[in-house]
């Protein structure tokens, strides 16, 4: 048999030290008065039943007490009374003189944690973790640094005989390991009162021997032993038998007044009373033995957090996979919508978004088109909504350089060209308004007619174009404009001076083919088409013989209509949002459900209700945080993709933060409830699974 705990009490960890033994002539340790428990009743619409019916009982410290009695006789529901896993319909119960009842749930916690150790028939064991881990569970909750917690688990396990044991789940242990692998975390603790509820009901007859013989040893340590057992011959081995029936004490084998011989040596030294908390306010010992660090909280918490995940895979990935597919498409539909945005916004930029076209037509109501005269364009330029004027007259012409010719559009404008269209000159410059005027022949190419008629030549420069019948001589190259949806491509045209075209090319052409005038700015489009309209109507003698065309009006438009697109796409993608944060709430009530005992257990030891809360809200918030990353970097991978695939994206930042933001709040929303369902669980129910 292991040789066990012979070094008492000396060894346990301070926080226990408090729980003592007392004099003969102070209170008990436990007392109970006039103890009922009823279940069901007129409230609850089950029929009621009485369970306990009026328990008288005084343990003393380190007496080694059976609790014995056939099965349904009370005895489970009178240990959960003496644990303060549950509460008694009516009676008093006195821990060392102080009434239990006013102690909050907290404060039950605290005392269950610094005083019990529970042993159960079922063993409780914690089927995720290791026999090492859940001997170290009770020093979690007090506070106990993970150095400390481990060497002292290792320490309980090698002297329980299980050494070699300790990395084991309890699946790999028989029912004796597992058996004292709870009472190793029974001591954790200290366990000043072990309350063992059947612990040989499940084992055989040599097991059941071997932890007995444990609970001796216990008992010579100076543990008080609360021994429940339907087993009149386990009974025997205590030192007092309390015999139960149908819920009232029928025998006590100690209704004479114990020796104190009884007493083992251990409780000779005195040790002060346990401080019982006062109802209400934070017990003492129990702030200072939390006092532990919030840092080492969040890890503990993560750690059993990322267990939990680990061990139900294809659920968490599934979770994941909602919050992952929410976050990606935040990001990707945002950038999308961005991106077209910005290619509206990048079209208006370079055909401004100022620009306006005016041309001449016949009148709805019959009669020849109308012209734009010089006079008409001088009075246009001098409103105050218009900036710049600039009639254009374009045709396809025959241009020829050595052999090659080709058909290519001539676009006469004055020197205003550029800058009305936002356009930069890359070699040479752009004629001047003196050269337009002295009609000079000079052609200015855009990037693809340079490319045609000049393949090898990289400084075209000085070279003569023939335009029609005249020769013109290339003084520059306009930079690459690009595609552009709707417009001719300008890269594939030449620019001449407006009235050295007129001369020399247009020599039929009496007046522009059209005007483009630029606004004063984007917002003053349509005044500028207002304006412009009047003024022309009143010119012409009231005949709307000429059309004005407001191509930034209709631009402007669409950018309203992208960005509205942006919005719905946005919308779309937070909605899946909300919809990966339902999927994590509902794999965190499946959680609780199936992780009842376990957190019955927990509060067996001595978890706190904020101690659950806080394990289950980690639990859901590691869960949307790998969500969150993953569905951001699935976002920027498809982000990618998309871009080779050339649909314009801009990813912002902000959307990307701002996904991963809403992904972590939603778990951690969704994962509340939950959580506090988990929290507000009873032990009592939990602990059987409930
Ligand atoms: P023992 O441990 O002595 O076998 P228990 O204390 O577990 O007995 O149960 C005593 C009686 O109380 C049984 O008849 C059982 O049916 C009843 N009982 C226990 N828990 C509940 C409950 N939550 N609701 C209703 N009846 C209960
Ligand atoms: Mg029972």
């Amino acid at each position: 048999m292991v040789s066990v705990l012979a070094e008492p009490v000396a060894d346990e960890p301070k926080v226990a030290q408090v729980v003592s033994t007392e004099s003969e002539s102070g209170p008990p340790l436990i007392g109970l008065r006039g103890i009922c428990k009823h279940y069901g009743g007129a409230e609850s619409g089950q029929p009621e039943v009485t369970v306990l019916r009026g328990v008288n009982l005084e343990i003393r410290a380190g007496e080694f007490v059976a609790v014995v009695g056939s099965s349904g006789s009370g005895k489970s529901t009178l240990m959960n009374i003496l644990g303060c896993l549950d509460r008694p319909s009516s009676g008093t119960y006195c821990f060392q003189g102080q009434d239990v009842a006013g102690l909050d749930a907290d404060a039950l916690a605290w005392l269950r944690r610094e005083a019990f150790g529970f042993v159960f028939q079922g063993y409780h064991l914690i089927a995720s973790e290791t026999a090492r881990e859940n001997v170290e569970m009770p020093a979690i909750y007090a506070g106990l640094s993970q150095v400390e917690r481990a060497q002292r688990a290792q320490k309980l396990l090698e002297r329980l005989g299980l050494g070699e044991r300790m990395d084991n789940r309890p699946h790999q242990l028989s029912g004796g390991q597992q058996q004292r692998v709870s009472i190793a975390r029974a001591l954790m603790n200290g366990g000043r009162i072990i309350l063992a509820d059947e612990p040989t009901g499940a084992l055989d007859s040599h097991s059941g021997a071997q932890v007995m013989a444990l609970l001796s040893e216990l008992a010579d340590a100076g543990h008080t032993i609360i021994l429940i057992t339907h087993d009149r011959a386990v009974a025997a081995q205590a030192r007092r038998v309390i015999e139960i029936r149908d819920g009232s004490i029928v025998s006590d084998s100690a209704a004479q007044p114990q020796g104190a011989e009884r007493q083992p040596a251990a409780q000779a030294e005195l040790q002060p009373v346990l401080p019982l908390p006062v109802a209400g306010s934070t017990p003492p010992l129990a702030s200072i033995a939390n006092a532990r660090s919030w840092w080492a909280d969040m890890q503990e918490a993560c750690r059993s957090a990322w267990r939990g995940m680990r061990s139900n895979r294809a659920r968490t990935s599934l979770t994941l996979l909602g919050i992952v597919i929410g976050v990606a498409s935040v990001i990707v539909m945002l950038a999308i919508g961005e991106g077209a945005r910005r290619q509206v916004l990048e079209r208006m930029g370079t055909m401004g978004t100022s620009i306006l076209y005016i041309g001449s037509k016949p009148p709805a109501t019959g009669g020849p088109a109308g012209e734009l005269s010089a006079e008409d364009l001088q009075a246009v330029r001098e409103l105050p909504e218009i900036r710049r004027v600039l009639p254009v007259i374009g045709d396809p012409v025959t241009v020829r350089y050595g052999s090659a010719d080709k058909q290519i559009y001539v676009f006469a404008a004055s020197h205003e060209m550029p800058a009305v269209h936002h356009w930069s000159v890359a070699q040479g410059r752009f004629y001047t308004d003196a050269e337009d005027h002295d009609l000079a022949p000079l052609v200015v190419l855009g990037h693809k007619a340079w490319r045609h008629f000049f393949p090898d030549t990289p400084k075209p420069l000085g070279l003569q174009l023939i335009i029609g019948n005249s020769a013109f001589e290339v003084i520059g190259v306009m930079s690459e404009r690009g595609a552009e949806s709707g417009a001719q491509d300008y890269d594939d045209m030449v620019f001449i001076p407006y009235r050295a075209g007129r001369a020399r090319v247009y020599q039929s052409q009496t007046q522009p083919d059209y005007v483009v005038v630029e606004a004063m700015s984007s917002a003053q489009v349509n005044e500028a088409e207002t304006a412009m309209h009047q003024l022309l109507l009143a010119r012409h003698g009231g005949r709307e013989d000429f059309g004005i065309g407001n191509a930034a009006a209709r631009i402007q438009a669409e950018v309203a209509t992208r960005k509205s697109m942006t919005i719905m796409l946005g919308l779309i993608a937070a909605v899946s949002l909300v919809v990966g944060g339902i999927g994590v709430m509902n794999v965190m009530l499946m959680t609780v459900k199936e992780r009842t005992r376990e957190i019955g257990i927990r509060m067996a030891v001595g978890a706190r209700q904020r101690d659950i809360l806080r394990q289950f809200l980690t639990e859901a918030s590691l869960v949307t945080l790998v969500g969150g990353t993953a569905g951001l970097l699935a976002g920027l991978v498809i982000g990618v993709v998309l871009i080779l695939a050339d649909v314009p994206m801009v990813f912002s930042v902000k959307a990307m933060l701002g996904a991963f933001a809403c992904a972590v709040i939603t778990g951690l929303v969704f994962g509340y409830m939950p959580a506090k369902t988990a929290a507000r669980l009873d032990p009592v129910r939990a602990l059987a699974g409930e």
